[in-house]
């Protein structure tokens, strides 16, 4: 018999059911059961000592215990923790609802641009998670849609092939991971998909594996912007148009860590924008200067705006469950009539617009916001792009693909034959599982081993992170 557990881990094991984790598994081995977080860094019941490599589940941005994060919650709590936002306002809600449409204006467009003219966001609804920032936004296009193009045909969505955008019954629908989905396909309603611009694994991508980032080498005519516009153009021809085009701008996360090739979003914004189709970005990862650039949106480094925009997790810096969906007024407007003509948006939840969430919110775009905070993410995302290169030395390292301060790792059987690893050899985890044991937390996504520092990261702590990586690739596949 292995040596008691610790109590929080015996009690863990008795009583919590954790999310996306095999409880069979879970029971066998001692879980680390974390206490603190200073920085990069959190601290075990056994006062071991790790990095948060994936900022908490790609929540954290600014580090824990941040001390003006923590003092703008005891200055909320000074004042009151929740009130209810049903037929009440309340002061946090009210002032990051205005500082979040005023982050989400792209810088102003270069002379040359020539994608379409992009609409204003102007509103925003208040939710929990970001799955119910999608299911929000799902909603009001569909809503919209039956309002402005009356009720029939019945709205209908497309998304991108792999796509994971939260685990509520609307968000599962417009998701593509067959693993996570299959289960509850007779709850869901259906979506259709497009291929996901998924450079290293493209069936029209010609160029032989290199060491680089197969988006840099990519040989193909932009076979996946066609399928858009066939599939778009078929909606049209049997006149069941699209409602809205779901998408995570840049890099889709869940997927895999997907970065799309530079042109692609505005290219398909622009079909959708053409056919009468919302554009709905799902930024709930990549939001808040994860993916570098002088905004904090990931659709303006592409200069697309959407008319629903959905933020989560980094949305408190990591600290509470906080979402947003970010409208226009076209979208708002809508919705508003005679009280017995009964338009109202009827959706909501009991926290929405929770104070304590909102006032770190506000703080957490406060520190954000300078443009010495870009910076230092900027030199971050240089050091994280220098350290990677290193990995290209592992033969098991097939792509490498970065964006700001988010990268995947994809490990194969072959590099110079792309030769995926079976899930059921759990190749990612085997590698996170020997970070751990160098002190990192990260967690992969099948064979894409993810990295993802807080802003806070220091240079030698990003060391630590990439070499504990190159160097668990190194033990487990040679
Ligand atoms: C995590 C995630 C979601 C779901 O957010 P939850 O807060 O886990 O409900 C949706 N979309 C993307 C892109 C995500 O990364």
């Amino acid at each position: 018999m292995a040596r008691r557990l610790h109590p929080v881990a015996a009690l863990d094991h008795a009583h919590v059911w954790h999310p996306f984790t095999q409880m069979r598994d879970w029971l066998r081995a001692e879980p680390i059961v974390l206490t603190h977080g200073r920085g990069a860094t959190l601290r075990d019941v056994q006062g071991r000592r790790y990095l948060d490599a994936n900022s908490s589940i790609w929540t954290n941005l600014h580090g824990h215990r941040h001390p003006r994060l923590d003092a703008a919650l005891r200055r909320q709590l000074g004042k009151v923790a929740h009130t209810s936002s049903l037929g009440l306002a309340g002061e946090p809600a009210a002032r990051l609802a205005a500082e979040l449409v005023d982050a989400a204006v792209p810088p102003a467009p270069t002379p040359d641009s020539n994608t379409a003219p992009n609409p204003t966001l102007t509103k925003v609804f208040f939710s929990d998670d970001g799955s119910t920032a999608i299911e929000t936004a799902l909603k009001l296009a569909y809503e919209f849609t039956r309002r402005t193009h009356g009720p029939k045909p019945a709205p209908r969505f497309l998304s991108i092939d792999g796509a994971y955008h939260g685990d509520t019954v609307g968000a599962v629908s417009v998701g593509h991971i067959d693993l996570f989905h299959k289960a509850y396909g007779g709850l869901l309603f259906r979506a259709d998909r497009v291929a996901s611009p998924y450079c290293y694994r493209c069936p029209f991508n010609k160029a032989a594996p290199e060491r680089a980032d197969a988006r840099s080498y990519r040989k193909c005519h932009w076979e996946c912007v066609d399928g858009v516009a066939s599939q778009f153009e078929r909606a049209q021809r049997t006149k069941r148009p699209y409602s809205a085009f779901v998408y995570e701008p840049r890099m889709q996360g869940a997927a895999g860590m997907i970065a799309q090739p530079d042109g692609w979003l505005p290219r398909v914004a622009t079909i959708a924008r053409a056919q009468g189709s919302l554009l709905i970005a799902d930024e709930v990862m990549t939001g808040f200067g994860r993916t570098g650039g002088a905004s904090l949106f990931a659709g303006h480094a592409e200069g697309v705006v959407p008319d629903l925009m959905a933020l989560a997790k980094g949305l408190t810096g990591g600290y509470l469950p906080l979402a947003a969906t970010l409208a226009t007024q076209p979208i708002f407007d809508a919705f508003l009539g005679e009280y017995a003509e009964f338009r109202t948006f009827f959706h909501g939840h009991s926290y929405t617009g929770n104070a304590l969430g909102c006032a770190v919110a506000r703080e957490s775009l406060a520190l954000l916001r300078p443009a010495r905070s870009q910076r230092t993410r900027e030199a971050l995302a240089r050091q994280l792009t220098e350290g990677l290169a290193t990995l290209w030395q592992r033969p098991s390292v097939g792509d490498i693909r970065q964006v700001g301060l988010v990268a995947g790792i994809e490990l194969v059987q072959d590099w110079q034959r792309r030769t995926p690893f079976p899930l059921a050899a759990r190749a990612g985890i085997r590698v996170c599982e020997a970070m751990t044991r160098r002190g990192v937390l990260t967690r992969s996504i099948g064979n894409v081993v993810v990295l993802m520092p807080p802003y806070c990261t220091r240079p030698d702590e990003l060391r630590r992170m990439v070499s504990a990586l190159h160097d668990s690739i190194e033990e487990i596949h040679g």
